[in-house]
């Protein structure tokens, strides 16, 4: 029976081999099939493939992909060795893809690390054959209801699936993710203490943890950053957020100030954004738990850039156009909105979010709409709102229900004219917000916008 199981094992890593080199010759994308069918030769493919000596995973709603890239620029800009799944499927045929293709012939691993971004639903089935060493938690937030169904529901995928003997990095001011898995042997918090300017109560209408999870009273937030994001405490029970190993007291001028353990450190402030000083802090307290040192990693982020592929910035005729993928989920549109909503001087916005209702990757339905926060687009510095796209009128309600005058709202269904639908005069910065699938359409519309500008 043994030796069944390590012959289909063999078969299984040269067939996927030779499929991934096949794929990569003929320019085609190797990141998942190859995994796929490794696992359907051999179930136990994942189990039985040797892994690199140090393997970090991440996982959680937002975050993970710029995060676990950040962890694999650091570890390469310090001359490691790293196999990861970048560019390529979150899922566990993704991972196997991974890893066999920077395997040998008989299956040892030529990489000393590995990086792993997780989805959150396949936390167990990854993380139960690939051993991690560190695994690092984003957030928790509601997401896709199709995929992802409420917050509580992946909280409960995750507290099943992450290991009992990993060390857990988890984010401290998210009360979903700061209770995960309390039997692990070890979990460390990240924190990021208030910063200068923040709003003492943010806006958002959805706030995703709202009851004590040990008592069910209804928690008192102590700070709330965006959405749940934040401290808290029970006033019943006393169940409040935990102490932060890894704390940021500042985040200013080029610097990110962290306390761990007592001890005050500096490193480079990648990006002084909110949510790119979470995704810098997981980065630091998931490398240092893997066992780098503090200096390493400060020289090491100081070469690390972050590039956003999902923001592109056109000057024409003065003005810029903003091209912004933003998935059409509540907290990662919501996100954008208040962004669009901060940014500086007069503005005008074109969205065709989530219009592919009747094609091949369909959404699935308009209730995130009412979990959104539009009303951040009725802000008056945002001169127009111009929806395009099959859901058109879906989104015109909803920025009527959030209070935007008629006078702002322009609704058609053709996102391709809403270009020339815009108010070019009086506007600094117009924002083209579109969704992951339909990013060749927003290019139409940014080259329209600059010979209307040109
Ligand atoms: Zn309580």
């Amino acid at each position: 029976m043994r030796v069944v199981a390590e012959v289909l094992f063999f078969i299984a890593l040269w067939v996927s081999k030779a499929v991934g080199l096949l794929l990569r010759l003929l320019g085609k994308n190797a990141t998942q099939l190859p995994g796929r069918i490794a696992i359907i030769i051999c179930p136990t493919f994942l189990t039985r493939l040797r892994k690199p000596a140090h393997i970090i995973a991440v996982t959680g709603t937002n975050g993970k992909t710029t995060t676990a890239n950040m962890i694999t620029d650091a570890l390469v800009l310090l001359r490691h060795q790293v196999t990861s799944n970048a560019f390529g499927s979150n899922l566990n045929h993704g991972v196997a893809s991974a890893l066999l293709r920077d395997a040998t012939l008989f299956g040892a691993a030529r990489r000393d690390y590995g990086v792993f971004e997780v989805d959150e639903i396949s936390v167990g089935k990854v993380l139960g054959p690939v051993h991690a060493d560190v695994v690092v938690v984003t957030n928790l937030f509601r997401d896709s209801i199709y995929r992802n169904a409420h917050p509580g529901y992946i909280a409960g995928f995750l507290d099943a699936g992450l290991p009992d003997d990993a060390t857990l990095v988890l984010n401290g001011d998210d009360i979903l993710v700061s209770g995960l898995r309390p039997s692990a042997s070890k979990r460390v918090f990240f924190s990021v203490s208030p910063l200068p300017g923040e709003p003492p109560s943010p806006p958002n209408l959805v706030i995703d943890a709202r009851t004590c999870p040990r008592c069910d009273a209804e928690l008192v937030f102590d700070f709330r950053r965006y959405h749940h994001i934040g401290r808290v405490h029970c006033p019943v029970c006393g169940y409040h957020s935990p102490s932060a190993d890894y704390l940021v007291t500042d985040a200013s001028a080029g610097q990110l100030t962290l306390e761990t353990y007592g001890i005050q450190s500096r490193y480079p402030l990648v990006d002084a954004g909110v949510t790119s000083i979470y995704n810098e802090v997981a980065v630091i307290a998931g490398l240092r738990e893997l066992g780098l040192k503090s200096e390493d990693l400060a020289r090491a982020l100081a070469r690390v850039h972050v590039t956003d592929n999902r923001l592109e910035v056109i000057q024409a005729g003065g003005k810029r156009i903003v091209l912004q993928a933003a998935k059409g989920t509540p907290v990662a549109a919501s996100r954008v909105f208040a962004d669009v909503s901060a940014g500086p001087g007069r503005k005008a916005v074109i969205t065709f979010l989530d219009d592919a209702h009747d094609a091949a990757d369909s959404t699935e339905n308009i209730t995130w709409l009412y979990d959104a926060d539009f009303e951040l687009l009725v802000d008056p510095s945002i001169a127009q709102v111009v929806v395009g796209g099959k859901r058109h009128l879906d989104f015109a309600l909803r920025l009527d229900l959030a209070g935007l005058p008629a006078e702002r709202l322009v609704s058609v269904l053709d996102p391709k004219t809403t270009a020339d639908l815009i108010e070019l005069s009086d506007i600094d910065t117009i924002y083209v917000l579109y969704d992951l699938f339909n990013g060749s359409t927003a290019h139409v519309i940014g080259q329209r916008l600059k010979e209307r500008l040109a």
